[in-house]
């Protein structure tokens, strides 16, 4: 019995969790929405976030329905790119993700996900004739084209310090709900929503060095997986 305790207090100290006589590695399961778009990127942000934070994380990537399920992921990203593009791979019937994830995110709301740029877009504006994940109302492309992306240093007030904003064909919130907070800020632009555990940023994270929202993320997950 000695033994056994001793042995569990050192994999305890290694990040290990001790459950009787039986130690479990806690391991957060992040699913990544591979539709398409930014998402390799998304996974090196994750990596390094969950490193930071001594937090073992198992990425899954989701292409189809079954993905989610197998998965049984404790938190999502949906990373930016297209999200007209998204909408049809993801609603086509060789994959049918989209309507599972809906799914999944509105059946619990505690369920931690970070949305990113089109990611955000979807959220906010699933067009699935359900209520929008995330309450605020987002406009596309509303920044301009390409040409008109930019790097700028916002105000998070989510992570309490300022982050080096990357905004690639950015969308624009228009209106953020009763049921949404306020979480980054570009100057007077809002950039970041949160609407309880579901976050969707106008900007992309993963291409900065700051790897904060993803930490949030993590340790989001780990909060409500406990
Ligand atoms: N403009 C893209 C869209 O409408 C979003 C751009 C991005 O994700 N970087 O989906």
């Amino acid at each position: 019995m000695g033994v056994c305790w001793g042995l569990s207090a050192l994999l305890l100290n290694m990040g290990w969790i001790e459950a009787g006589c039986y130690s479990r590695r806690v391991v957060i399961r992040i699913g990544l929405v591979m539709l398409q778009g930014a998402r390799h990127v998304h996974m090196a942000a994750l990596n390094a976030a969950a490193d930071s934070l001594g937090i073992n994380i198992e990425i899954h990537e989701l292409r189809k329905a079954v993905d989610l399920s197998q998965s049984k992921p404790d938190a999502l990203v949906f990373p930016g790119g297209e999200s007209t593009t998204m909408r049809l791979t993801g609603n086509d019937t060789a994959s049918g993700l989209l309507p599972e994830i809906f799914d999944w995110i509105r059946s619990d709301p505690s369920r931690p996900v970070l949305g990113t740029c089109a990611g955000a877009i979807l959220l906010c504006n699933p067009q699935d004739g359900g209520q929008p994940l995330i309450d605020a109302k987002i406009d596309r492309n509303a920044f301009g084209r390409q040409a008109d992306s930019f790097q700028s240093t916002l105000d998070s007030s989510l992570l309490d310090r300022d982050f080096p904003g990357v905004f690639i064909r950015a969308p624009r919130f228009t209106n953020v709900g009763e049921a949404s907070e306020v979480v980054a800020m570009l100057g007077e632009e809002v950039v970041g929503v949160r609407c309880g555990n579901k976050l969707a940023l106008t900007f992309h994270p993963e291409l900065s060095d700051d790897h904060g929202f993803h930490q949030w993320l993590i340790a989001t997950a780990k909060e409500v997986a406990a």
